[in-house]
């Protein structure tokens, strides 16, 4: 009995050992929760789709007995709702032993899903460029922003309209429409380039320019050029070569016309006494005789003519076949209009060019301004003067005055009087450039006489040309 009392005992003592042991091991076991996020913690979700949480990885843990096979449950806070934008926070949180641990993730719902541009066609339409393309009509439509045909801008490029629209998210979408014209957008072909360089002239002619489109029509005649030059005048002008559409549409080149200073040859003054007879205001009545004069000693001269008696007109010709050399005095020899403006002088100035072309068979580019450049009878409109000599300069054209005076302009109307003139003033000079008045008849009597003292006393006679001396006066206007 006491023996069973006392075995009794032992167990009691055993069983209270074991306890206190396993609640010292379990002290220090320390159970607790350990969880670890599976996926990344920061997500994105795109709008409208359903969001698939990668979740967690949850284990009770201990220092003494391990992990546990059996997994602690796990408790999420906060939701993701994929049909509104914006951040979501979820947390995880598992517990064991009333030790929890969390852990949490950044989910965003974003729109990155552009619009989406569909283009109507209309069966059968056509057009062409000058009419201009009507649109057939589109939609825009976003997955979040809903209905967007409204925001779609459309330009024109090329033969192609480019729709865009853009969502509250900034995505982007376009379309593209390409049109088939039946006659397309036009191209304009410049001769001769965009930029040209030309000599200063009386007169410009575009080198010219076509317009076609990429299916071959001539466009050509639709081109409407603007623009306007003085070609006297060196600079630069543009001119442009446009069509429009009916829409209001461009088609533009431009062309750059760069007037430069014409090239003069080089002046060569002869070594041997020289006299150049110059008639100035003709042809007229006396012309024909003078000519005949001339040819008698095969003498040549020059002829500064206008557009005052047509019916001598031929007498150009004939000097000019005859070796003579003709040049510009201008048409009308009427000082209040040819001196008014630059404009006014060179119409009057090109009227007598076109009248030594259609005599001559060429233009020339010898002149005599009237009243010489020295004349003040222009003094109404200051500077003129100087201003022309600039563009004949520019232009090549080389201005001759004089430096014998016959003294048939008014002075005296006697011939010997004239000779006199003519005789002593070349006896002082080695080169000498002889004023008369072919339309004088007192003046032509006076040739014969010094073309026979010129030769008698060693001088040549000589037309003048553009390498002639120009015996310039000074200019007073
Ligand atoms: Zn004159």
């Amino acid at each position: 009995m006491r023996r069973k009392r006392s075995g009794a005992l032992f167990v009691l003592f055993i069983a209270a050992c074991v306890t206190v042991g396993f609640a010292i091991a379990l002290a220090r076991d320390d159970r607790h929760a350990e969880i670890s996020l599976l996926g990344s913690e920061y997500m994105t979700v795109e709008y409208g789709t359903e969001f698939e949480d990668p979740g967690v990885v949850a284990k009770s843990v201990g220092n003494s007995f391990g992990t546990f096979k059996h997994s602690p449950k796990v408790e999420i806070t906060g939701q993701v709702d994929t049909m509104t934008l914006g951040d979501y926070v979820l947390e995880y949180t598992a517990t064991v032993r009333d030790k929890s641990a969390s852990v949490s993730r950044r989910v965003s719902v974003v729109d990155t899903t552009p619009p989406v541009i569909e283009l109507k066609h209309t069966e059968g339409y056509e057009t062409d460029w000058f009419t201009g393309y009507e649109e057939e009509g589109y939609t825009a439509t976003d997955s979040h922003d809903g209905d967007l045909t409204g925001q779609v801008l459309c330009t024109e490029q090329g033969d192609s309209i480019i729709y865009t629209v853009s969502d509250a998210a900034g995505n982007e979408a376009f379309a593209e429409r390409k049109i088939e014209y039946t006659v397309a957008r036009p191209e304009i072909f410049l001769t001769d380039g965009e930029e040209i360089t030309v000599p200063a002239s009386l007169t410009f002619t575009d080198p010219g320019y076509s317009a076609a489109d990429s299916k071959g029509n001539d466009l050509t005649d639709r081109v409407e050029v603007k623009g306007s030059i003085t070609p006297y005048k060196l600079g630069s002008y543009q001119f442009e070569y446009t069509i429009t559409n009916d829409k209001g549409d461009k088609v533009t080149k431009t062309r750059t016309v760069e007037v430069v200073k014409a090239e003069k040859p080089e002046v060569i003054k002869p070594e041997e006494k020289t006299i150049y007879l110059t008639f100035d205001d003709g042809p007229g009545p006396y012309t024909g005789q003078l000519l005949d004069i001339l040819a008698k000693y095969d003498v040549k001269a020059t002829f500064f003519v206008t557009g005052a008696d047509s019916d001598y007109f031929d007498m150009i010709g004939r000097a000019y076949d005859e070796g003579h050399t003709v040049g510009v005095h201008t048409y009308s020899h009427n000082y209040r209009k040819i001196y008014q403006s630059e404009q006014n002088f060179f119409e009057d100035f090109c009227k007598v060019e076109e009248l030594i072309y259609e005599q001559t068979g060429s233009y020339t580019k010898i002149c005599r301004f009237p009243g010489g450049s020295s004349n003040t009878v222009s003094a109404f409109n200051p500077g003129i003067m100087s201003r022309l000599v600039t563009i004949m300069n520019n232009l090549g054209y080389c201005y001759f005055d004089w430096n014998v005076s016959s003294g048939d302009a008014g002075q005296t109307n006697s011939t010997r009087d004239i000779i006199y003139n003519i005789e002593s003033g070349c006896a002082q000079n080695v080169l000498n450039v002889v004023l008369q008045h072919d339309i004088k008849d007192y003046s032509v009597n006076a040739v014969e006489e010094v073309i026979i003292w010129g030769l008698n006393n060693g001088y040549t006679f000589r037309a003048l040309d553009e390498t002639s001396w120009g015996s310039h006066h000074s200019l007073f206007n």
